[in-house]
C-alpha cells in the first residue's frame, strides 16, 4: 500500500490560489511563506508517507487490544510513530506559542492533518481529537487551566478526548445522564458511562485528558442543564505531572467495520475528579468549539481517504489488462488493454479526482477564512471570516464525506473484485471512511445544523456574503471567454442554489417538516455550488500560469478536471433543486405502518 502526499496540490493552493503570501503581515502567517511553506508540506508529506502509512494496514489488521487491567494496546508501531510525531514538533503547528505552538496559521496545519489522515486515518484521530481538546480548553478553560493543560495538549505529550455520547443518546445530548456532583472543594465527582469514545484509552501518551459532558445535581434537563468538564486520567500532582490514578476507566473496545487502528472505548466513570470548564450549564457551548473543529477534522479525512483511494484505483487502472479500447488495441503487444483506456473507467477516476480536488480547495479556502477570522486587523475580514466557518462547516462535513466515501467506493469498483478482496488496499479506505458520515454530527444533523441555524444566523448574512461574492467574481471575469467556461456553469449553480435558499424561507418557516425534508439536497446544492466557485478559482489561477509560460502539465490538467467538473457532476444541481422544492408532503404522508 503506497501513499503518496499530494504536496503539489497542496502548494498550488495555498501559493497560487489561496495566494498566502499577501498575508505574511499577520501574525504566523510570516513563517510560513516562501520556501519555509516548501519545506513544511514536505516534511509533513515525508512523515506521513513514510512513518505513518506503512501502519496502515498493520492497524487495520491487528486492531487495538483491551486487557482486563483497563488498558488498551495500540497497535504495533502506533506508539513508536507518537513519539516521532510529537518529537518532530509535529503536533504544535498550529498552537499558541504562548503555550509552546509554532503558532502557524491553521490553514497550512491543514495540509498537515490531511497527509496525515491520508495515510492513516485511524492513527491521526489521536491526535485530532488532542488539538480539539485543546482548542475547547484554550477557549473555555482558566487561566489555571490553560497553564496547566494547554502545553502538555500543544505539544501532545498529554492527549484529549471528547466524552459526549451515551448508549440511549448520541444526537440528543439533552438526554445526558453523567452526573457530577460538587465535592465542596471547586470540584466535581463525575458518574456515568460514556460509550464510543476515540482514543479513550491507548499506550501513546502519558496522560489522557477527557473533556466530558455531564450533568450537574440539580441542574435543568434538557440541553440547558449541561456542564463541560476536565477528567484527567492521571490527576496532575502540584509540578503538574501525571499523579495518582482518577476513577475513569476503559471498560473495553467496541468492534468495529474500520479504523481498527483507533481505541473506540467504553469509558466508565466512577466518581472520577473533574474540574468545570466555563459556567455551569453552560457546557454545550464550549464543547461546540472542540466539536466544530472535529467537523473540520471530519471532512478532511473524507477527502484525505478519498484522495488515498483514488490513488490506489488509478495505479490499479494503467496496470489491470481487460478488454480493448473503444477504438481500437491501445497496448497492441499485449493480451489487452489497461482498464484505464475504457471510458466508465474514466468516469469513475475523475469523478473522484474532481471533488478531492475540489473539496480539498474548499477546505483551504473555508480554512483561511477561519485564519483571517482571528488575524485580521479589519473588522470587516474578521466577521466574514467567522461566518463563513459557521455557515460551511456543516456543508464541508456532509458534503465532503458523502462525496468522499462515493469516491472511495468507485476506487474499490475501479478494482473490480479485487477491491472487495482484502489483497487490495481499495477494502480498508471505504471500511475505514464509512465513519465519517456519521460520527461528529451525522450528516443528516449537519444539513439540519445549516437550513435550521446557519441559513438563518444574522438574517441570513453568511449565506448572503457569499451569493455576493460569487457574483462579483462571475461579474469581474465577465469578459474573459475562456474562463466563461467556469463562470457560466458557475452562476447558474449560483441561481439555483439561491432559488432554493428563497424556498426554504417561504416554505421552511412556514411549516419546519419542509425545511427538515430540503435539508440533504440544500447541502449537496450549497456543497457544489462551493466546489464550483473553487474550479472556477482554480482555473483562473492555472490560466495565469499557463499565461506566464509555465509549461507543466499540472495546470493544463487542472483545467481539464475543471471543466469535467462543470461538465458532469456540476448538473446534479438541477435535481437537488427540483427535488427539495417538493417539499415534505408526500413523504410525510406514508403512515408509520407502512413502513
Ligand atoms: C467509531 C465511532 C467513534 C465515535 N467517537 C466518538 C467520540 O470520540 N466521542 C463521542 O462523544 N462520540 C463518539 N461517537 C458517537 C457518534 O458521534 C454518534 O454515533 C453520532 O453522533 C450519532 O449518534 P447516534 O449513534 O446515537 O445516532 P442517533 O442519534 O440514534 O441517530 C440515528 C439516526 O437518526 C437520525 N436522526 C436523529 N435525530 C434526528 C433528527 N432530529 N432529524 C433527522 N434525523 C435524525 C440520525 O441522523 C441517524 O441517521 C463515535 C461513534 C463511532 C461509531
Amino acid at each position: 500500500m503506497t501513499y503518496t502526499p499530494p504536496i503539489r496540490d497542496q502548494a498550488f493552493l495555498l501559493r497560487d490560489v489561496l495566494e498566502i503570501d499577501r498575508y505574511a503581515n499577520l501574525p504566523g502567517f510570516a513563517d510560513a511563506s516562501g520556501e519555509v511553506l516548501d519545506q513544511i508540506l514536505e516534511g509533513a508529506g515525508q512523515f506521513a508517507a513514510e512513518v505513518l502509512a506503512p501502519l496502515n494496514r498493520t492497524g487495520d489488521q491487528q486492531g487495538c487490544t483491551w486487557s482486563p487491567d483497563h488498558s488498551v494496546k495500540t497497535p504495533d508501531g502506533f506508539a513508536a510513530a507518537y513519539k516521532q510525531l510529537v518529537e518532530g514538533g509535529w503536533m504544535a503547528l498550529g498552537a499558541d506559542p504562548a503555550y509552546g505552538g509554532q503558532g502557524l496559521p491553521h490553514v497550512v496545519n491543514m495540509a498537515f492533518s490531511e497527509v496525515m489522515s491520508g495515510a492513516n486515518m485511524a492513527f491521526g484521530m489521536y491526535p485530532g481529537l488532542t488539538h480539539g481538546a485543546y482548542s475547547a480548553i484554550a477557549v473555555g478553560g482558566s487561566d489555571e487551566q490553560k497553564q496547566l493543560y494547554l502545553p502538555k495538549l500543544a505539544s501532545g505529550q498529554w492527549c484529549g478526548t471528547m466524552n459526549l455520547t451515551e448508549p440511549h443518546c448520541g444526537t440528543d445530548l439533552g438526554l445526558i445522564r453523567t452526573k457530577a456532583t460538587p465535592n465542596g472543594d471547586g470540584t466535581y465527582a463525575i458518574t456515568g458511562q460514556k460509550i464510543w469514545i476515540s482514543g479513550g484509552e491507548h499506550d501513546m501518551a502519558e496522560n489522557i485528558v477527557h473533556l466530558v459532558l455531564a450533568r450537574i445535581e440539580g441542574a435543568p434537563g434538557g440541553t440547558r442543564g449541561i456542564s463541560l468538564f476536565i477528567v484527567p486520567k492521571f490527576l496532575p500532582n502540584e509540578a503538574g505531572d501525571p499523579g495518582a490514578r482518577n476513577g475513569v476507566f476503559c471498560a473495553g473496545l467496541e468492534e468495529k467495520m474500520g479504523i481498527h487502528g483507533n481505541a473506540t472505548c467504553v469509558i466508565q466513570h466512577e466518581g472520577a475528579k473533574g474540574w468545570l470548564i466555563g459556567e455551569e450549564n453552560r457546557g454545550l457551548q464550549v464543547m461546540f468549539v472542540m466539536m466544530n473543529q472535529a467537523r473540520i477534522g471530519v471532512a478532511l479525512q473524507g477527502i484525505a481517504q478519498a484522495e488515498a483511494a483514488y490513488q490506489a484505483a488509478a495505479a490499479f487502472a494503467k496496470e489491470r489488462l481487460q478488454m480493448r479500447s473503444l477504438t481500437g488495441p491501445k497496448n497492441p503487444n499485449g493480451p489487452a488493454d489497461p482498464i484505464i483506456v475504457h471510458p466508465d473507467v474514466r468516469r469513475m477516476l475523475m469523478d473522484s479526482r474532481a471533488i478531492i480536488e475540489g473539496g480539498r480547495a474548499f477546505m483551504f479556502w473555508t480554512g483561511l477564512h477561519g485564519d483571517l477570522s482571528h488575524a485580521s486587523p479589519e473588522a470587516d475580514v474578521r466577521q466574514k471570516g467567522s461566518d463563513y466557518m459557521a455557515l460551511l462547516t456543516p456543508v464541508l462535513k456532509g458534503f465532503l464525506t458523502d462525496r468522499g466515501f462515493k469516491a472511495c467506493s468507485d476506487a474499490m469498483q475501479v478494482h473490480g473484485g479485487s477491491g472487495f478482496t482484502e489483497h487490495f488496499p481499495a477494502s480498508q479506505y471505504l471500511r475505514d471512511c464509512r465513519i465519517t458520515m456519521i460520527y461528529e454530527g451525522t450528516n443528516g444533523i449537519q444539513a439540519l445544523d445549516l437550513v435550521g441555524r446557519k441559513l438563518a444566523a444574522d438574517g441570513g448574512r453568511a449565506a448572503m456574503t457569499f451569493f455576493a461574492e460569487v457574483d462579483a467574481f462571475v461579474d469581474a471575469n465577465e469578459g474573459d471567454a475562456q474562463l466563461a467556461l467556469f463562470t457560466a456553469p458557475l452562476a447558474k449553480a449560483k441561481a439555483e442554489l439561491q432559488e432554493a435558499t428563497m424556498w426554504l424561507m417561504q416554505n421552511g418557516l412556514a411549516n419546519p417538516e419542509n425545511a427538515g425534508a430540503a435539508s440533504s439536497d440544500y447541502l449537496q446544492l450549497f456543497g457544489l455550488t462551493g466546489l464550483a466557485y473553487m474550479w472556477a478559482l482554480m482555473a483562473k489561477a492555472a490560466r495565469a500560469k499557463i499565461a506566464a509560460g509555465d509549461t507543466d502539465p499540472f495546470y493544463t490538467t487542472k483545467l481539464t478536471l475543471g471543466r469535467y467538473y462543470m461538465e458532469r457532476i456540476l448538473p446534479e444541481t438541477a435535481a437537488h433543486l427540483a427535488k427539495l422544492k417538493t417539499g415534505a408532503a408526500t413523504m410525510m404522508s406514508l403512515p408509520v405502518e407502512a413502513f
